[in-house]
């Protein structure tokens, strides 16, 4: 990748967690003629990675429906905010920097609204493609703050007591310096009347989901730090147990080979397959349910049949999995929990 000058939008990109949804930029503006607001805004360029011949590229999760700007007025406010104007009612302050390019830039990140314009260009100007484009900005606005809202609540606090989505069941992470490394508590799913009368696992409980204790070796003092490597390092092993267990079930059913199997931690890819027969599945997946799981590693077999995305591909994956489309839609959804 060609060397590029400092782009203010990847301060933001380097703040994205796992899959989080890329900061979107506004299609550019000229303040004398404004084209119509794309529909979809294109996602900015990512760093450069290893070329994958064929993989499942992630989507960002759970495409949030846009805040209804016309209810309740409120707030978006930009850390460096510089100007503020109202956009059909609320209050938008955002920062503005000038530079030598031709038009106006909106890009809107984590952290707000950022214009980029030309010098030459009056502020009455600016308002003005501001306001031309205020459906698209205070939308993803919106999207930004639901997004923030959700990473919020899907943080990980790592201590006893913990849950963490597990084979789309809830985990419950035990301190108890009596066991050896990790241990899942062996039996039946623990309910949530049991999970509950554990005397940790009362917090964060959905009702319905069924409950597995993970007893970690760690005393009840140790550090966030020590817990999330445990708990981590037991996903790594189970993830690597279960897709080998699934990869191999599907090559059998799909009659190909997988010459090497390997855990990732992509940013931008559930899974790559290569011709040579290496299939790289992400580690995180273990979160998910089976049918999930189940979906990713029939594709990436499904492209040492076929390296393309074509309706013959389609057809390969739909032969041992017939309801992919509901796996493929719940994967967009899906967010992860953060690790932090
Ligand atoms: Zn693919």
């Amino acid at each position: 990748m060609p060397p590029r000058a400092p782009d203010p939008r990847d301060a933001a990109l380097a703040q994205l967690s796992l899959f989080d949804a890329a900061p979107a930029p506004a299609p550019a503006a000229t303040p004398a003629t404004a084209p119509p607001p794309a529909a979809a805004p294109p996602r900015p360029a990512r760093p450069a990675r290893p070329a994958a011949p064929a993989g499942l590229a992630s989507t960002p999760p759970a495409r949030a429906p846009a805040t209804p700007p016309h209810l309740a007025p409120t707030e978006f406010r930009h850390p460096q905010a510089n100007r503020e104007l109202r956009l059909d009612g609320h209050l938008v302050a955002y920062a503005l920097r000038r530079s030598r390019r031709r038009s106006i830039g909106f890009v809107v990140g984590t952290e707000g609204l950022s214009v980029n314009a030309p010098r030459w260009v009056g502020q009455g100007d600016i308002d003005a493609a501001l306001r031309d484009k205020a459906g698209w900005i205070l939308r993803k606005l919106g999207e930004q703050r639901d997004r923030a809202r959700r990473l919020q609540a899907a943080r990980v606090e790592w201590r006893d007591g913990t849950t963490l989505p597990f084979l789309g069941e809830t985990l419950v992470v035990v301190l108890d310096p009596r066991t050896r490394g990790a241990q899942l508590q062996p039996g039946a799913p623990t309910a949530d009347g049991a999970a509950a009368a554990d005397g940790r696992a009362a917090q964060a409980t959905l009702q319905g989901v069924p409950h597995r204790l993970l007893h970690v070796g760690l005393p009840q003092h140790a550090t966030p730090a020590q817990i999330r490597d445990a708990v981590q390092a037991w996903l790594q092993r189970q993830a690597r147990q279960v897709f080998e267990e699934r990869c191999r079930l599907y090559a059998e059913r799909l009659g190909v080979r997988v010459a090497r199997l390997s855990l990732s931690s992509a940013q931008t890819r559930w899974g790559s397959a290569s011709a040579s027969g290496a299939i790289r599945l992400h580690w995180r997946l273990i979160h998910f349910g089976l049918a999930t799981i189940d979906y990713v590693v029939a594709h990436e077999l499904a492209h040492l049949r076929e390296m393309n995305h074509s309706p013959r591909f389609w057809d390969v994956v739909r032969s041992v999995l017939p309801d992919y489309e509901r796996a493929k839609d719940g994967l967009r959804q899906a967010v992860l929990p953060v690790f932090d």
